[in-house]
């Protein structure tokens, strides 16, 4: 018996044929002064039940073919640098440890910028077995809605569109074997970041803010969200935080200083790092050559570096 006549089932005076015997209802009075009679402890046994019903009604976690772990970079708001940040992560990962084989997937789908940064463009070939081929650059496998539409064409889709495109941009992809999968996940915590952690299994979200309060307090509800489903938040980046002059070296906090430790505290989180607000991390981004690559040594660079260190650190042993 399917989900919904099982939940129907368990109404009071429901008949096994998924329809309410009319004969359970009240007689007589306003239908809102009828209530089921049951004892708190056969209510609570309901809603057990019920709720185990439903949890068979979602989405199966499956794991992504050949990828150990998946580490989402989230953001509450748009432009705080949550692609600038998953690019430098995913180089900053395999940079670190040469050993990793590293993925970044842009399910960023309304504004994928990873082909931009990553220098990327053109069409995905196809494999014997009828899966897209990774566009590959510094090392890294990418995949983004921006490869299989135009640079400048509008994506116009909704709902179930976008989920079976991000079904797949996951799946239909031939990851090969990857130890990390970055995913640059949209900002907020609409569909696609729900559609996203119910389907794959995600050892854990970064949230990037700056640290301002209005980025902030949506970067709060992303963290929020993540743990209503269940996906570990391996703490929070803040970016922008300090601006050098490059002339006197005088610096300053346009977005103010310590936003992110203060919701990190609220959130009971770690901040895995700073990033400066740096002219070079925006030109190295703009060029398709992200700073991590182009200059490894700069203290931009190593802040990511440091960061992708902060990030290992947490996840929780791969898959053997
Ligand atoms: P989001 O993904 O949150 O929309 P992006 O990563 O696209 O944000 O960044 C928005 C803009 O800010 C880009 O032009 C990017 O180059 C720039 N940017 C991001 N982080 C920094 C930084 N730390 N310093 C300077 N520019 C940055």
């Amino acid at each position: 018996m399917g989900v919904w006549p099982r939940l129907l089932l368990l109404l009071p005076g429901a008949s096994p044929w998924g329809c309410v015997r009319r004969s359970a209802w009240p007689k007589s009075g306003p239908a809102s002064s009828w209530r089921p009679r049951s004892s708190g402890a056969d209510s609570d046994a309901l809603k057990d039940r019920r709720a185990q019903i439903m949890a068979r009604g979602l989405p199966k976690q499956k794991p992504v073919e050949g990828v150990k772990q998946v580490i989402v970079v989230a953001s509450g708001k748009g432009g705080v640098g949550k692609s600038t940040t998953a690019v430098n992560l995913a180089l900053a990962l395999g940079a670190n440890d040469l050993s990793k084989a590293i993925g970044l997937l842009d399910v960023d789908v309304y504004g994928p910028s990873i082909p931009k940064m990553m220098n990327l463009r053109g069409n995905p070939e196809l494999s014997e077995s009828n899966l897209m081929r990774p566009l590959l650059n510094y090392g890294i496998s990418c995949m983004s809605m921006g490869f299989l539409v135009e640079e400048t064409a509008p994506v116009v889709w909704r709902g179930l569109m976008v989920m079976s495109a991000i079904e797949k941009l996951i799946r239909q992809v031939d990851w090969g074997q990857l130890d990390y999968l970055v995913i640059d996940m949209p900002p907020g915590t609409g569909d696609v970041q729900l559609s996203v952690s119910q389907n794959i299994p995600i050892s854990g979200a970064v949230i990037v803010s700056t640290p301002q309060d209005i980025a902030l307090m949506d970067a709060h509800k992303g963290a929020e969200m993540f743990r209503k489903v269940n996906v570990p938040v391996l703490g929070l980046i803040q970016n922008m935080s300090v601006f050098q002059c490059p002339k006197c070296k005088h610096e300053t906090h346009i977005f103010g200083a310590d936003g992110a430790k203060k919701l990190a505290k609220t959130l009971g989180l770690d901040v895995l790092g700073d990033i400066p607000l740096h002219l070079n991390i925006r030109e190295a981004s703009d060029s398709g050559q992200p700073i991590v690559f182009s200059q490894p040594q700069s203290n931009e660079a190593k802040a990511y570096l440091r960061i992708a260190a902060e990030v290992v650190k947490r996840l929780p042993p791969p898959p053997v």
